[in-house]
């Protein structure tokens, strides 16, 4: 057995294209997995499947990755999960990485556990960290547990590749350097590996969200303290002043006042925004796990003793239907000063 699986060396990501574009997700992967290449003295590759890949696989060099498995085809041109499995299985078993990540996007949640089921390896989904252990090279992965009252730290000793997928918007995307060079390798398949039982019939893009908000740079949050659906048009018409997204706690959302798509923390989304104002929101353990690497955070509670205060930059102390008003008049004051 570890003969079997000193045959495994080099630390892999997987690369998306969606709608003929590289998804930013394919860049933090790059800044996830640099440092496990460097500790296992390794090169850092990818695996790109998609269609017209020529530059994407030249920006994923130019951004850090040594060595671009890609598959060009017109029916890579969306994710298709059981031609993705076929080629993915195919390519782990011809060069056997060590370890391999994904983003926990849809695309990553749906293909590892289908990868890593066909292929009898362990894999630990939506991890916060992962590292090296030093005396034994073998890598950790850490998550949440226990609805986020424990960080638990999970190896893969026995079986090869380690598989983890990691939470997207949780890294900054790694710099551009002209100067990179790697290796692309083209990769080609028989007509069979195209062969699918599923048939992609449209795609309906979320119309809840204005701004998406694990794009946003600002992002506005309520939580319970709202009280009602309709208070959140506040929020709406606050983030509308910063141009950014609205965000809710779970509370929030199993009220039923703003649709899932909206829900930040451990059962939601992970935001890094520049700035996140949590409004109404206690800041329990769940919710602080989607949004603590944000830069600078803002919150608006009554309660002095709220939890959120204590991961804050800055805390307003008073009752929300009070301050949100005010926060509005005034920026509304502004930008038409500017105007
Ligand atoms: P509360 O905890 O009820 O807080 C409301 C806050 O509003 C209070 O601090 C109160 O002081 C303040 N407030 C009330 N009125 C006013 C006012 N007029 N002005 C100013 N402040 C006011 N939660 C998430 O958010 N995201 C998740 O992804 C998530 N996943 C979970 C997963 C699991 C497995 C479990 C067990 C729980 C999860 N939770 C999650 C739930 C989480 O534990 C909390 O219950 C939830 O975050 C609480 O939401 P809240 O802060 O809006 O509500």
């Amino acid at each position: 057995m570890a003969e079997e699986r000193g045959k495994y060396k080099g630390v892999w990501t997987l690369s998306e294209q969606r709608e003929g574009k590289l998804n930013s997700v394919s860049f933090e992967l790059i800044t996830w997995g640099k440092d496990l290449a460097k500790k296992r003295n390794t090169p850092l590759s990818t695996v790109l499947l998609g269609h017209n890949l020529k530059n994407d696989a030249v920006e994923l060099i130019k951004r850090g990755i040594d060595i671009v498995y890609a598959v060009d085809s017109p029916y890579l041109s969306y994710f298709n999960p059981d031609i993705y499995l076929k080629i993915i299985t195919s390519l782990i078993e011809e060069y056997k990485p060590e370890i391999f990540i994904a983003s926990a996007t849809t695309t990553g949640r749906t293909i590892m556990p289908m990868i890593a089921s066909k292929i009898e390896t362990g894999l630990t989904a939506d991890c916060t960290g992962l590292d090296i252990e030093e005396e034994t090279g073998l890598l950790l992965q850490t998550r949440p547990a226990i609805g986020g009252n424990v960080m638990a730290t999970i190896k893969t000793p026995n079986h090869r590749p380690q598989m983890a997928t990691v939470r997207p918007r949780s890294k900054n995307i790694p710099k551009r350097d002209e100067k990179r060079n790697g290796k692309i390798i083209k990769k080609e398949f028989p007509d069979n590996y195209y062969v699918s039982r599923i048939k992609r019939i449209s795609f309906e893009k979320d119309k809840t969200q204005d701004i998406p908000i694990q794009e946003a740079e600002v992002i506005i949050s309520g939580g319970k303290g709202l009280k009602d659906k309709k208070n959140f048009d506040m929020l709406y018409k606050l983030a509308h002043l910063f141009n950014g997204g609205v965000g809710a706690s779970r509370a929030a959302v199993d009220m039923g006042w703003i649709p899932y798509s909206h829900q930040i923390g451990l059962s939601g989304k992970t935001v890094n925004p520049k700035l996140y104002m949590a409004i109404g929101i206690s800041g329990a353990v769940q919710h602080i796990a989607g949004m603590s690497s944000s830069e600078i955070t803002v919150a608006i509670n009554k309660d002095p003793d709220a939890n959120i205060f204590k991961i804050s930059d800055f805390g307003i102390i008073g009752g929300l239907f009070e301050i949100v008003p005010l926060l509005i008049k005034k920026l509304e004051k502004e930008a038409k000063n500017e105007r």
